[in-house]
């Protein structure tokens, strides 16, 4: 119960790593209002663990690309849970494809959804945080942030401007006693990565020193340490969890 009391924002909290950090968060005590895009149904499933666990988890539906979603977002969780103590940046997406073939219209939008949508989340939660001097926030980044993927031109880059937005914010709002961390999964077993045949999975695997590819509940285990008072002298840096695939 390391967060009891505490109360969080999850975007993109109705399926994969954000509906896992989602759960580890209510676990360790804290309310959370999680946002989804269009996933209706598993976004309900998620609202129903509150009473297992004893704390309120609600679902809000929100686009992270848009700065006024974000807002109603917080506005949202400050009436309803109270408060804002933790933000975790986890919504995003992939449309994938080599930069030959890829379309204004898919590196547009998945800048919007990732990169953007850390900026909105991030902005919208800071006039809170600021005044009560606490917070915590948490971007999820990448492995490919670092190591680079052909076909993910667009995606890649927005998770590398994650973690230059994560460095500069730290230092902007250190003084305010407010840590921003950013997390950098490698693969992990989600829808994102589901589409992966049996033959990609083991070029994977072949990939990963730990031979195994990663749960949404690896991610969501570090994520819930970072934004505990344990790790309250931590700030600026990209936490890998990748079973070591990038050292
Ligand atoms: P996922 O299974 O596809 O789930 C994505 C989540 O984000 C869903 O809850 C989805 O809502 C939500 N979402 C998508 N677009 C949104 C938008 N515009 N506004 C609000 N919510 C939105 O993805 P995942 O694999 O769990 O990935 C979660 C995060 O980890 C992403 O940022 C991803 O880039 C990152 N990551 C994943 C891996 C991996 O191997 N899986 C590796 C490194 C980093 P709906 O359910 O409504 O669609």
């Amino acid at each position: 119960m390391k967060l009891k009391g505490k109360k969080a924002i999850v975007t993109g909290g109705s399926r994969g790593i954000g509906r896992a950090i989602v759960l580890e968060l209510a676990a360790s005590g804290c309310d959370v209002v999680f946002t989804y895009h269009s996933s209706v149904e598993s976004a309900n499933e998620v609202e129903k663990k509150s009473e297992e666990l004893g704390v309120k988890i609600l679902g809000f539906q929100a686009d992270a690309s848009m700065f006024a979603d974000a807002e109603k977002t917080v506005n949202f969780t400050l009436e309803k849970l109270g408060g804002l103590d933790i933000l975790v940046n986890n919504a995003g997406i992939t449309k994938d494809n080599l930069l030959i073939r890829m379309s204004e219209d898919d590196f547009d939008k998945v800048i919007s959804a990732n990169l953007k949508g850390v900026f909105n989340y991030t902005k919208a939660s800071l006039k809170q945080m600021i005044g009560q001097r606490f917070g915590r926030i948490i971007n999820i980044s990448s492995v490919v942030a670092i190591i680079g993927n052909p076909g993910q031109a667009n995606y890649v880059a927005s998770k590398s401007g994650i973690i230059g937005f994560t460095k500069s914010t730290a230092k902007e709002l250190a003084s305010r006693n407010i840590t921003v961390n950013a997390v950098a999964p490698g693969y992990i077993s989600t829808d994102m990565t589901g589409k992966l045949n049996d033959k990609q999975k083991e070029a994977i695997i072949n990939m990963i020193p730990l031979k195994r590819i990663g749960l949404p509940e690896d991610v969501a285990r570090v994520v819930t340490f970072l934004v505990s008072e344990d790790a309250g002298y931590i700030t600026g840096q990209v936490i890998s969890v990748d079973g070591g695939m990038a050292m």
